[in-house]
């Protein structure tokens, strides 16, 4: 059993504080919006979620946030505090806030997850994870409760590193089969003769065979539900913002990458925005 402070109740952070709960730890919980989770006491303040904890867990929307959040947490935490930050963020404040807990010497995790709302409800999330063995030892038991696995990526930040690669193949690929469909509708094939060859193809993959983007074909998904999320349109504009800004300080050559990220931005501020990433099949449908 740990003492675990969880800041950051949103629709991610609720259930996995829920989830570490229900495990047997003692978990108290702080969300500027006072959010109340099952089985997690409410702190106050920020201050009384960290002070005493051996573990805090952040979940926070962005890096400037996470920053923000993180220097209070290492001015009020204990010398043996682990802290681990769960949200998507970019590389640099990642980096940031670890050299902030290294300098009074606290152990830290940046460990982004993918499985989305619902892998943190069943506890199936992914989590990539970057910082020290040390740290890594101690977060595993907490990953193994929140989710099914945990990959120890590298060093401070490389968590998120492996986020944004994962999500920029995913945006591209979503596109990919988005437009492999409406070029059937255009040409006279069915989607459901388009999915059935190429999800037993070279042309499989998890958007298409895990997530199909078009309604009534393949598994059930977010398209058979009104595009309902899932995983929301603005959500994957984050994500392609993320790499792409890390591509463009790196000099790595992402020219999909971007044009993904365009094709989301216009989808977005076009009125995507509370849609399902795979609505860009609707998107396309329009012209
Ligand atoms: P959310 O907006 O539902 O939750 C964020 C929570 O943080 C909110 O409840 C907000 O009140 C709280 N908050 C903001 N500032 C705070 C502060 N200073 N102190 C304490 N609480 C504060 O977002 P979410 O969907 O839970 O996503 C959280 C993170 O997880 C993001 O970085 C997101 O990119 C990432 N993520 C989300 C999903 C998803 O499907 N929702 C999937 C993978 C990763």
């Amino acid at each position: 059993m740990m003492k675990i402070g969880f800041i950051g109740l949103g629709n991610m952070g609720a259930p996995m504080a829920k989830n570490l709960a229900a495990a047997g730890h003692e978990v108290t919980g702080y969300d500027t919006a006072d959010i109340s989770v099952e089985g997690v006491a409410k702190a106050a303040a920020m201050e009384d979620a960290v002070r005493g904890q051996e573990v805090v867990i952040t979940m926070l929307p962005n890096g400037q946030i996470v920053r923000r959040v993180h220097e209070a947490i290492i001015r009020a935490a204990d010398p043996e505090t682990l802290i681990i930050d769960c949200s998507t963020i970019d590389i640099e404040s990642a980096r940031a806030v670890h050299d902030m807990a290294a300098e009074p010497g606290l152990l830290s995790l940046d460990a982004p997850v993918s499985g989305g709302t619902g892998g943190a409800a069943a506890g199936t999330l992914t989590f990539m994870v970057g910082g020290s063995d040390a740290a890594f030892a101690k977060g595993k038991p907490l990953f193994e409760i929140m989710g099914r696995k945990a990959v120890h990526c590298g060093a401070a930040g490389n968590g998120q590193a492996a986020k944004i690669c994962n999500n920029m193949i995913l945006g591209i690929s979503m596109i990919g089969v988005c437009e492999a469909f409406h070029l059937a509708d255009r040409i006279g094939l069915t989607r459901q003769a388009m999915f059935d060859v190429a999800s037993t193809s070279s042309g499989s993959c998890w958007s298409l065979n895990t997530y199909c983007p078009a309604p009534g074909v393949g598994p059930d998904s977010p398209s058979d539900h009104d595009y309902k999320p899932g995983f929301a349109a603005e959500l994957m504009l984050k994500d392609l913002d993320l790499s792409q800004t890390a591509a463009e300080k790196n000099g790595a050559a992402t020219e999909l990458g971007r044009h993904a990220r365009d094709i989301y931005k216009a989808f977005v501020d076009g009125g995507g925005e509370g849609k399902d990433f795979s609505a860009i099949l609707a998107k396309l449908e329009q012209g």
